[in-house]
């Protein structure tokens, strides 16, 4: 027997027992409850518990600062267009790394440690205010003209010392 000492070895063995109490087969991939939650990908944050999601409900897209990307911005097409979701929750938090660092400080950091790559990121999407990028996020989807016009898109913050969600105010 090979020891277990990696977090994905540790899954690998939680997911046969996950297996053996399996409920999830019967269901459809178009949220049951209609919803696109965009988050930071911060571990301190559990998406689920914290809104009171279960299996099949939602569709959730994190990356480093819960950033409508391009990426991102594909996703939600795909979420709104396809798979019938009508709501949108934007979901930035305090304490984000994201809000601590500059594109530029961040690219300097790793040309000198790694030397200039082929292909990098064109932007790390760093911010400086909380709620004025959550409104960006927010602003970003509501204009893209491939995203329903009747969706409903709402921005929050999510405070990692109480667990609360604060809504931002967009116009
Ligand atoms: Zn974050």
């Amino acid at each position: 027997m090979p020891t277990l000492n990696t977090a994905i070895d540790q899954i690998l063995t939680h997911n046969e027992g996950f297996t053996r109490t399996f409920t999830g087969a019967a269901l459809s991939a178009p949220p049951i409850r209609k919803l696109l939650v965009i988050a930071c990908m911060d571990a301190r944050i559990n998406i689920q518990t914290a809104l009171g999601l279960n299996y099949g409900d939602a569709h959730i897209l994190r990356n480093a600062g819960g950033t409508v990307t391009d990426d991102v911005l594909r996703s939600a097409i795909v979420s709104t267009n396809v798979l019938g979701t009508r709501e949108i929750m934007v979901i930035n938090h305090t304490g984000c790394g994201m809000m601590g660092c500059t594109d530029h400080g961040l690219r300097e950091q790793l040309t000198s440690k790694y030397g200039k790559p082929e292909h990098a990121p064109a932007d790390f999407h760093a911010f400086t205010e909380l709620n004025s990028h959550v409104r960006e996020q927010v602003e970003r989807l509501r204009a893209h003209p491939w995203i329903p016009a009747d969706t409903v898109i709402r921005g929050f913050t999510y405070d990692v010392q109480t667990g609360r969600l604060h809504e931002v105010p967009c116009s």
